[in-house]
């Protein structure tokens, strides 16, 4: 029987999963509901509930020590509440209290679902053994988190790193977050797919009209893919040029279903970093894809919880 496990949580707009974590990141007991994103914030935390029970119902269960959870920003680890921009009916929830009191009162560890990410990528992926490192999320948002001194950087509030609402247009299109010319405004999935479709772009026989879609026609050449692609690219860039000036991480990581594009988004990529990193402190930045794939939130979830319970 396994002890010191760790129950995790990835809270997300799509789904809720959880996992009981052992010391080696390896995942023992899997539970996963969709999230009843557009409900009212009973009927969420009555789904992240059943991934407790189910969790709970396992004989591993009784080797758990701490919950970790990874959720959809902004959170509130001080006060232990989330307000997920894409759960409208959970604001300034009381998330912490909730699984507290339903795992009898084991301690919790809140963060973003980008500061998770990046645990994991510094415990067993792309950033491992670095002592700066900006990890980050491209999917339907951007997200990220940091790495400095060679330790996690939650920040107070667990939303450190949150590169995708840094502006890196100063007149662009405005935010849903409230500002402008966001990283995520242009780099995000949706919004690769919104610019190649503004710009004359078509999909193939598959009828893709997504990110995937356009990496695709990117790959085979179209110029509008790539174009979009382009920008993408430069938005990111921008965005880790800024951090790592501020900063000095010495790696940028890249995860997400948009990085599943691959050369299609890294080469320009690395070719806007060139340009807008300069400095001499960080020329040498480097950038990667990440490793941890598509358990890095239960898994940095975990790891985050044994980084930071001891803080
Ligand atoms: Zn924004």
């Amino acid at each position: 029987m396994h002890q010191d496990l760790v129950a995790a949580l990835d809270i997300g707009g799509t789904k809720i999963a959880g996992a009981l974590v052992d010391s080696t990141g390896g995942l023992l007991v899997r539970a996963q509901r969709p999230t009843p994103s557009r409900a009212p914030a009973e009927e969420v935390m009555a789904a992240l509930a059943e991934v407790l029970g189910e969790l709970a119902a396992s004989p591993e269960w009784s080797g758990v020590r701490a919950v970790g959870i990874g959720s959809a920003g902004p959170v509130d680890a001080k006060g232990g509440t989330v307000s997920p921009v894409n759960i409208p009916g959970w604001r300034d929830f009381p998330l912490v209290g909730n699984v507290r009191e339903r795992t009898g009162g084991l301690p919790v560890t809140l963060v973003g679902d980008g500061v998770a990410m990046a645990a994991a990528e510094h415990w067993q992926g792309a950033a491992r053994g670095r002592a700066g490192a900006l990890c980050m999320v491209v999917s339907t948002g951007v997200g990220g988190g940091l790495v400095l001194g060679g330790e996690l950087h939650p920040g107070p509030s667990g939303n450190a790193g949150h590169i995708g609402h840094i502006s890196v247009d100063l007149d662009g299109d405005s935010c849903p977050c409230g500002g402008r010319g966001c990283v995520e405004r242009i780099a995000s999935g949706p919004n690769i797919a919104r610019r190649a479709l503004d710009g004359g772009w078509r999909p193939g026989p598959d009828g893709d009209v997504s990110a995937a879609g356009v990496a695709a026609a990117a790959a085979a050449g179209d110029p509008v893919a790539l174009a979009s692609f382009e920008r993408a690219a430069r938005a990111l860039a921008a965005g880790i040029a800024a951090t790592a000036t501020l900063v000095e991480i010495e790696i940028a990581v890249v995860g997400g279903g948009v990085a599943k594009a691959g050369e299609v988004l890294f080469a320009p990529l690395r070719r806007a970093l060139a340009e807008f990193a300069t400095l001499s402190f960080v020329q040498g930045l480097e950038v990667a894809p990440a490793q941890t794939g598509t358990d890095a939130g239960l898994v940095g979830a975990a790891a985050a919880c044994w980084n930071l319970e001891g803080r």
